[in-house]
């Protein structure tokens, strides 16, 4: 198989791109969100093609995605499969139109079905563990501040439906290629990648992105220690012989392993920065994330909007559950909530 060369700028524009022989990306649009877009890729297969991610429930997303399957001759009904990487709205968010259009198969990680269950049945637990997380780790204003743009611009209700069957591993035969189903836990407890190791493809979903950073800790059966995870699952992908990887989210890009370095390297430097926040005096996660830059732009927190304050917070919490769990700081709880100091007892 030819794996063709990579995307560059306007990634997120423009229509479905053949990215490698058969594969074609679909950047879908979308709303009210800087990711810009997300892309799905279809691979067209005799017996059915084969869809990876599939955008927001959203009309301006799906008219994009039914569009681009006209141009390609291919449809709604001749998609075999929906392979979801996790269950975040970008990825599975219009599987069920799709299912309910054409009949596709919809799978997603084993890891996401707690999840995927509560919030397809359950989406106030859902907002009240988001709630109860915050006001732990001392961001009641980020939680306060959340209900009330909630309450004056209230978002439709999570549509993402449950997929037919949940999987953990395995391989995937498609059109004679035997494609191993990569558990990838860190964006979400669940997070899949699809390797084609004959053509040394890399379906990265939104474990390894280009250019931005995936999110870590925000899941809604909070607990466990979503940044280990997220590390393991990178050294997992390092070394893998790709010629191309297929992000969900930026252009197409080669080099794996340098990218894979650069992100341990950034989450390497960010343990550090929150260490030597805690050293300094912040002892919630709230007060660390206040003390620490935000994105590439190294804005400050107050400078983001409410919900990637949310996102922060529960990436910081990420961050000093980590290190608690390598023994660099203590983790104590008080009236406050939880509070962390450095492991040595100084403050
Ligand atoms: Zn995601």
């Amino acid at each position: 198989m030819t794996a063709y060369v990579p995307t560059a700028a306007g990634w997120s524009e423009g229509g479905p791109e053949e990215v490698a022989d058969g594969i074609f990306r679909i950047p879908l649009p979308l709303p009210n969100d800087s990711l810009k877009a997300v892309n799905a890729y279809l691979w067209r297969g005799d017996e059915g093609d084969l869809l990876i991610d599939c955008g927001w429930v959203d009309p301006r997303s799906w008219e994009v995605l039914t569009s681009s399957l006209d141009r390609l001759g291919s449809g709604l009904k001749s998609i075999r499969h929906l392979f979801a990487t996790h269950f975040h709205g970008d990825h599975l968010g219009a599987a069920g139109q799709i299912r309910e259009a054409g009949g596709a198969f919809v799978t997603l990680g084993m890891g996401d079905r707690e999840t995927a269950r509560i919030l397809a049945t359950d989406p106030e637990l859902a907002r009240s563990r988001t709630r109860e997380l915050l006001l732990r780790h001392g961001a009641g204003s980020v939680a306060e501040a959340l209900e009330r743009e909630a309450a004056a611009n209230p978002r439709p209700p999570w549509l993402s439906p449950l997929p037919d069957l949940f999987i953990d591993g395995g391989e995937l035969p498609f059109q004679g290629h035997e494609l191993e189903v990569l558990p990838t836990p860190g964006h979400t407890r669940g997070h899949l990648c699809l390797w084609d190791g004959s053509a040394g493809i890399l379906f990265a979903g939104d474990h390894v992105l280009p250019h931005i950073t995936p999110s870590i800790g925000v899941e809604v059966p909070v607990g466990g220690l979503p940044l280990l995870h997220f590390l393991r699952s990178l050294e997992k992908v390092r070394d893998l012989p790709a010629q191309l990887v297929l992000p969900a989210h930026g252009p197409t890009f080669q080099d794996l392993a340098g990218r894979v370095d650069q992100l341990l390297h950034h989450h390497e430097q960010r343990l550090r920065l929150c260490l030597e926040a805690v050293a300094a005096g912040a002892r919630t996660a709230m007060a660390v994330a206040q003390a620490v830059p935000w994105t590439r732009r190294e804005r400050r927190f107050d400078e983001l909007d409410t919900f990637n304050q949310m996102l922060a917070v529960n990436e910081t919490v990420a961050h000093l559950d980590l290190l608690a769990e390598r023994g660099e700081l203590s983790l104590g709880r008080s009236e406050l909530g939880v509070e962390f100091t450095t492991a040595s007892g100084g403050s």
